[in-house]
């Protein structure tokens, strides 16, 4: 259902601002798309009016619900699963300790003095490679 648009050959039944009362007024002007200029018949004051009063939600869309962004497994779940899969193969005395300069490869085993034995699961960036820990993966300098 559209709603008529006043024009200037309307007329609108509205309270006129001089006279303060409710008068027929001649749209004589279009000033916008929603504004239209009209005069009162009984005292001839002009007056600005809406032409097309529809009347706008007030409330807004409500904006889609963020869903909590957890992913379907637990990352820290997995990468345990992955650890506990993986020490099995770890040799501990081919494990080197790890430094900040120095460079690893992939699977390459490591000793880090805060988490402990560690495998070069991916190498990150260049200089950065990423190691799985039995507390998880961590990304660790390297040279
Ligand atoms: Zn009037």
């Amino acid at each position: 259902m559209s709603i008529k648009k006043l024009s200037t050959s309307d007329t609108v039944k509205t309270r006129c601002s001089g006279c303060e009362e409710v008068q027929d007024h001649a749209v004589i002007a279009i000033l916008d798309e929603e504004t239209v200029q009209i005069q009162c018949s009984a005292c001839e004051c002009v007056q600005e009016y809406e032409r097309t009063p529809v009347k706008r939600p007030l409330v807004k869309p409500a904006p889609a619900k963020k869903a909590p962004a957890r992913s379907k497994a637990d990352p820290k779940a997995a990468e345990k699963k992955e650890w506990v899969l993986l020490r099995p193969n770890m040799n501990v005395a081919h494990a080197v300790a790890y430094q900040m300069d120095g460079s690893y490869s992939n699977k390459a085993l490591l000793l880090h003095s805060a988490f402990g034995l560690g495998l070069v699961t991916r190498v990150a960036g260049p200089h950065k490679v990423e190691v799985l820990f039995e507390s998880g993966k961590k990304l660790l300098r390297c040279h």
